[in-house]
């Protein structure tokens, strides 16, 4: 046991603490505050508390608890509401009401609940790390594989069948007479990735029902993607909307050091809200890490490690898996806090140098992976990261090392966002490395769409190279095909980028819709380039009707939308313009 010697913020040294390790878990004080060994030097321990520290003693007791922090993992997940620690916020609530006190402990999975086990093996089976030895139908959305912990395996001894909680034991392996007991429960080190067999391609699209990702800047199950925006650009709106609906098997958001009220409207707007394709409650496949900007700085940097663990666990069960983080940037702002009070050399504006390694250490454990054990499966993580950089100037540091690490970036643009464009990604400084890999599942819907998607990223790029010369000519001065462009890219911009996220339909657009709202304006594009070049102007091709009926093709109900957009065509094709 080791004694308080300094406290400084969250920052502990303790001494007496030979024998400890970096990164042991400790509990500090007399309140037993839960803290990590950083840095160990002689019998002095370095420790960082993940709670506050206000009014820790000099002299109260350091208690090592030889173990390092893990994860619980297993039934009682889903539909949580964690902290950074991975307490249980609603147990927490119950125990101790709204004002939680520190050291307060709550389990982050229910030790009395019970869970139906079915097994899908039987005793004498030989298994080993990451088999699948039975299944609990956790929620409607999710059924929770039971499997065997990475680094276990033997012989099925016993197997049970029924109602267990997550402490009972449901089967015995023996391994050269070794005997292991499992539980539904496993725990995992939250710094430690967990192992997979190999590496896939991200080729399948992970949809999000956003128009310009999903179409523009396709993101590809197991992708790695940033959105960088100054205040209000609409980086909270987007993330909630990709963990609303993503079609993924569950969903993970982390919100990291943004403020406690913002954080409370996306619980209680997540409360009553169903999965647009099952109807089911949406909590079914959803898990959050609330991590506000009053709890302590220095646990943002384990809830996001706590979050990228459950979401390996989900994954190596085969599945799908969404991870959406707000902000990284105040988790980056925490190891800045940290670093100045560990007085280490500090890099580019205060931040320390390892931020790089720690932000890509994150990213680097999404992807597509084949996973290990039987039955052979696949499955991916997805991992989005807000970025806010301090006045919207995308030079600054956190900005700057995100964009090495992402390969999809959806960069939020002030100037849209103030002429209420929304979403707010800009088509001319956003990109996708997945354009390629994702080509081969968005030819199942029409093998069109890459060259439909380049031709209607020139409309926009030629637009932007023209402003400048309609701002000193006036639009009117232009040559006739280059109006004509203007129009077009007008309505890429208002009739298929904008998308409202309060609106009823428009909020969700289905790939195939979304394509399918693209061909109808490119070929209206085409059309009236026929039509100017049999001499009309493009005066007259602005008196279209088919320019409103475009316009309104987002309100159109999904059930309808292809008879009506068949209608729509073939009123195109019989003239843009009545003579
Ligand atoms: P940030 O998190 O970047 O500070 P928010 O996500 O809170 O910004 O967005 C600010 C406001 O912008 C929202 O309250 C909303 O009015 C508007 N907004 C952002 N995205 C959209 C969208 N996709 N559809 C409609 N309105 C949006």
């Amino acid at each position: 046991m080791g004694k308080i010697w300094r406290v400084s913020g969250p920052l502990v040294v303790a001494e007496g603490m030979r024998g400890s390790k970096v990164y042991e878990v400790v509990q500090v004080g007399d309140e037993g505050l839960i803290g990590e060994v950083i840095g160990l030097d002689g019998d002095q321990a370095v420790i960082q508390t993940h709670e506050e520290t206000q009014g820790l003693k000099i002299g109260e007791n350091v208690t090592p608890t030889g173990r390092i922090l893990t994860v619980d993992l297993g039934p009682g997940l889903i539909g949580s509401i964690y902290d950074g620690l991975q307490k249980s916020l609603l147990t927490l609530i119950e125990n101790s009401g709204h004002f939680i006190k520190r050291g307060a402990t709550s389990e982050a999975l229910s030790p009395s609940a019970k869970w139906d086990f079915q097994p899908v093996l039987k005793v004498g089976d030989r298994v080993q790390g990451g088999d699948i030895i039975g299944v609990v139908p956790e929620t409607e959305l999710v059924a929770h594989k039971i499997m065997v912990p990475p680094d276990m395996g033997g012989v099925i001894t016993e197997l049970n069948k029924g109602a267990y909680t997550i402490e009972d034991m449901i089967c015995r392996l023996e391994n050269n007479g070794d005997k292991t007991d499992l539980t539904l429960m496993q725990k995992w080190p939250v710094r430690k990735p967990r192992p997979y067999r190999s590496r896939r391609d991200p080729t399948d699209l992970l949809v999000t029902g956003m128009r310009i990702i999903d179409y523009m800047f396709p993101l590809s199950l197991g992708g790695k993607a940033g959105i960088p925006g100054g205040f209000g650009t609409g980086k909270t709106v987007t993330l909630q909307q990709l963990a609303r609906y993503a079609q993924t098997h569950l969903n993970i958001y982390v919100g990291c050091g943004e403020r406690g009220n913002e954080m409370a409207d996306v619980l209680y707007s997540f409360q009553d809200l169903t999965d647009p394709l099952t109807g089911r409650p949406l909590k079914e496949k959803e898990i959050f890490i609330a991590n506000t900007s009053n709890m302590p700085v220095v646990a943002r940097e384990v809830s996001i490690f706590v979050g990228i663990t459950i979401g390996e666990y989900f994954r190596d069960m085969g599945y799908d898996v969404l991870l959406v983080a707000d902000s990284t940037s105040r988790w980056a702002e925490a190891m800045r806090e940290l670093g100045g009070r560990l007085e280490e050399m500090p890099g580019e504006e205060g931040f320390p140098a390892y931020m790089g390694s720690r932000l890509s250490a994150f990213y680097e454990r999404a992807g597509r992976v084949e996973t290990v054990g039987s039955p052979d499966r696949v499955g991916s993580l997805t991992a989005m990261g807000a970025v806010s950089p301090p006045g919207a100037d995308f030079s600054e540091p956190v900005t700057q090392t995100t964009l090495r690490i992402i390969e999809a970036l959806y960069s939020l643009d002030v100037s849209l966002a103030n002429k209420r464009h929304f979403p707010a990604i800009s088509w001319l400084s956003s990109y996708s490395l997945y354009v390629g890999s994702t080509k081969e599942w968005w030819d199942k819907i029409d093998t069109a769409w890459e060259d439909t998607r380049n031709s209607a990223m020139r409309i926009l790029q030629k637009e932007a190279e023209l402003e400048e010369i309609v701002r000193l000519v006036g639009p009117e001065a232009m040559p006739e095909a280059d109006k004509l462009l203007l129009l077009s890219a007008k309505m890429l911009r208002e009739d298929f980028l904008m998308q409202n996220a309060y609106h009823h339909i428009d909020t969700y657009c289905a790939p195939k819709r979304a394509h399918l709202m693209m061909k109808t304006m490119m070929r209206f594009y085409e059309l009236s380039q026929g039509m100017m070049e049999s001499g009309m102007t493009v005066a007259e091709i602005r008196q279209s009707p088919m320019i409103t009926k475009i316009s309104r093709m987002k309100d159109i109900e999904n059930d309808v939308f292809e008879d009506k957009v068949k209608e729509l065509w073939a009123e195109m094709e019989s003239g843009l313009v009545a003579r």
